[in-house]
């Protein structure tokens, strides 16, 4: 088992047997056996570490806006980056920033100090380590545009900082992905101050507000876009926006977005995935790749889903 006496008990909140659902936009999922939540860098890495040397499973998590997490919950030590893990910095056009602060905040930081291409991030319900692992975008903006460096760990334990082209953006890619590193820090270069930043940030926040189902549970948009084509008009055209499964179904409003009506259980979100899937490669030979992660056990995951498994050990 992890040794806790290397960190200051201050420097992480450590539950057992801890509900994942409160903590899931999906407001869905089991427990994790060991909930470790970090409150500093030297207990991220040294918790980290312990996980590498007694092979013990580690997942790393941020929002859960994500993730779908399997009603039996995951083994081992869920790692949640957080509010206890998001410093920023500022200097001239540069923040750099911990991996776990909330897009909200740093876009937020990144305006008050004049300080533009954030602007974009500013509604995305999630942290800047997961935003950089997977290049997350909206409206014409995403994080290639801006990190210059990143701060890791390596699955040997081992901090290491890549630079520019080296962090292998694409869609929703990074290298960070098929190198199975848990990222620390990341720094970003900003643009000039830009006029009616607040105004840009407003407007997108509306159109959000006016075209995506924020008031339901969800992970974003369920599908990632396949080339040629929108997953949330394909979903449309098959006829199932607004289908409902088991408690949970196809946002009426946003076709794109599967969501819970309230009452689902993993199974019966994971089951809408499927029938979506299956629909629309019948309809239109297209098949559509999800964009949220599995974690956990399910009898049936869509096809080339990723699975969320341990970064390290296990
Ligand atoms: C309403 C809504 C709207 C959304 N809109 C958008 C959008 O416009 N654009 C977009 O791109 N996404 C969008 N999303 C999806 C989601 O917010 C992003 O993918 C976000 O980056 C996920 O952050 P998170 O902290 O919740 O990550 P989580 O869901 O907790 O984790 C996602 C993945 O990141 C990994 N991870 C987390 N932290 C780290 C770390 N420090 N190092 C390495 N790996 C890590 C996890 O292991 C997991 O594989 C939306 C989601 C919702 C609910």
């Amino acid at each position: 088992m992890i040794n806790f006496d290397v960190i200051r008990h201050d420097e992480a909140v450590v539950l057992a047997s801890a509900p994942l659902h409160t903590h899931s936009h999906f407001r869905t999922g089991g427990k994790a056996g060991l909930l470790v939540i970090p409150q500093s860098e030297r207990a991220v890495v040294a918790i980290a570490r312990q996980c590498i040397e007694a092979n013990i499973p580690l997942y790393v998590v941020g929002q859960l806006s994500n993730v779908l997490v399997s009603d039996e919950g995951l083994d081992g030590v869920v790692m949640l980056l957080g509010h206890a893990f998001s410093k920023a910095h500022v200097e001239h056009s540069t923040i750099t920033a911990e991996a776990g602060i909330w897009l909200s905040r740093l876009s937020a930081i990144a305006a008050r100090h004049y300080l533009s291409g954030l602007e974009f991030a500013c509604g995305i319900p999630g942290t800047l380590g997961a935003s950089i692992l997977i290049n997350a975008g909206a409206y014409d903006g995403q994080f290639a545009d801006i990190v210059k460096e990143t701060r890791y760990l390596d699955a040997k334990g081992e901090i290491h900082v890549c630079h520019g082209d080296e962090h292998r953006f694409g869609y929703r890619q990074s290298r960070f992905i098929a190198d199975r590193s848990l990222i620390l820090t990341s720094k970003m270069i900003l643009g000039e101050p830009e006029e009616n930043m607040y105004h840009k940030m407003a407007v997108l926040a509306k159109k959000r507000r006016d075209s995506q189902p924020l008031s339901s549970l969800s992970c974003g948009s369920a599908f990632k876009r396949p080339e040629g084509y929108f997953a949330g008009k394909l979903i449309s055209d098959a006829g199932l926006k607004g289908y409902t499964g088991n408690n949970a179904g196809v946002s009426a409003k946003h076709a794109g977005f599967i969501v819970n009506h309230g009452d689902a259980s993993s199974a019966d979100i994971v089951d809408v995935f499927n029938h979506v899937q299956d629909t629309v490669l019948e309809r239109f030979g297209v098949l559509l790749e999800p964009e949220v992660r599995f974690a956990g056990h399910f009898d049936r995951i869509p096809a080339h889903a990723h699975t969320l498994d341990p970064l390290f050990g296990g």
